[in-house]
């Protein structure tokens, strides 16, 4: 028998972007253990603003499990929030309200700034570096810094290392900005990947005296490119079927709910779609192949092969719950009667 540092992760109560939170407790188990042995726990849901405080205990129910390697038999146990019943999902638990569906693929890029003194990593004192253009995918002292790179290298691979599903990393076009591609098949697993990298990075970032800046528009409106959390999905219908006549229907779905989209896709983020700096406006909602001025942009293989395969959806931001933003897409999409 070893001792397990399980780290048990929820989301708070916190509008209109929950934070992360989590705590540890020791438990001994002969080997790795499974979801199916982790026991459930709790907190105290009056300082989280998911109780009040005279009945405040609030249920933490395991749902993904993933090895911690900068602790010694350390586990990271992501977790959805329960009523004190331990059945009921809590008004904030998300994940929760997503459609179940084994054949739904996501993929997400998350991009994000590193913050530090109130301003972007690499930014002077006062005013601003030299404007952007050598940033994005860029080399060099001048145009990443010197710890940057360090931090998301190693995020990279505390994140391989919990066995979360990274495709890759880019530096972003804003100085300090940077982004990680994650995939995942199932309706939930990528957004539960997304919320645990998310942690490892904040985590991360404490011993550099380094924040991460998750808003869409942390330098306001300026020529400074805002952040993302471009949406990529697929169906086994969309991978397989598909056809014009059915992709024409679900457009027209997501067309008709363009306010319930929004509501989900992350706070402020009026402030990024303004139809500049690679977006679509808020109050519209258009589709176009590689168009990467469109609310949903058609990858060329999706047309080329008979409108199969996968579409991104280009709107959520980086501040997006994942959760929220993959139960609206598949609600959408169940809408759409197949043909
Ligand atoms: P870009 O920056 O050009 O939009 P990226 O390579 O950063 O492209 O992201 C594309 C994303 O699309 C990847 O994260 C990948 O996981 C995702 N993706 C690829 N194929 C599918 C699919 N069939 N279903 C859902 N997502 C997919
Ligand atoms: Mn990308
Ligand atoms: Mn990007
Ligand atoms: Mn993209």
């Amino acid at each position: 028998m070893a001792k397990y540092k399980l780290e048990y992760i929820w989301l708070d109560g916190y509008k209109p972007t929950p934070n992360l939170r989590g705590k540890t407790q020791i438990k001994e188990f002969a080997s790795f253990p499974t979801l199916e042995e982790l026991p459930l726990w709790g907190f105290d849901g009056s300082s989280t603003q998911q109780a009040e405080g005279r009945s405040s205990d609030c249920v933490l129910k395991p749902v993904a499990v993933y090895p911690d390697s900068t602790r010694k038999n350390g586990v990271l146990v992501m977790c959805e929030v329960m009523m004190p019943d331990g059945v009921t999902p809590h008004p904030t638990n998300t994940r929760a309200t997503i459609l179940d569906d084994p054949t739904a693929w996501f993929g997400f890029e998350q991009e994000y700034f590193l913050y530090q003194d109130g301003r972007p990593l690499g930014f002077p004192e006062g005013g601003y570096p030299a404007p952007q253009g050598p940033y994005y995918t860029g080399v060099g002292y001048k145009n990443v810094g010197d710890i940057a790179r360090q931090i998301v290298e190693e995020h990279l691979d505390l994140c391989l290392d919990a066995g979360i599903n990274h495709e890759g990393i880019n530096a972003e076009v804003a100085k300090g900005q940077w982004e990680f591609q994650i995939f995942g098949k199932g309706s939930k697993v990528c957004a539960d990947q997304i919320w645990v990298a998310r942690y490892l990075l904040e985590r991360l970032c404490e011993k550099y005296s380094v924040d991460v800046e998750y808003h869409c528009k942390p330098l306001g409106a300026t020529d400074w490119n805002g952040s993302g959390m471009h949406a990529n999905f697929s169906t086994e219908y969309l991978r397989t079927v598909g056809g014009k006549e059915y992709f024409e229907a679900l457009m027209a779905a997501f067309a008709k709910n363009v306010n319930e989209h929004i509501a989900v896709y992350g706070p402020d983020n009026h402030l990024r779609l303004t139809g500049h700096h690679e977006t679509q406006s808020i109050d519209k909602f258009s589709y176009g192949v590689a168009d990467r001025g469109a609310s949903i942009r058609i990858p060329h293989s999706f047309v080329k092969n008979d409108y199969k395969g996968y579409l991104e959806d280009r709107r959520p931001n980086s501040q997006g719950d994942p959760y929220a933003i993959a139960s609206r897409i598949l609600a959408t999409i169940a809408e759409v009667p197949k043909p």
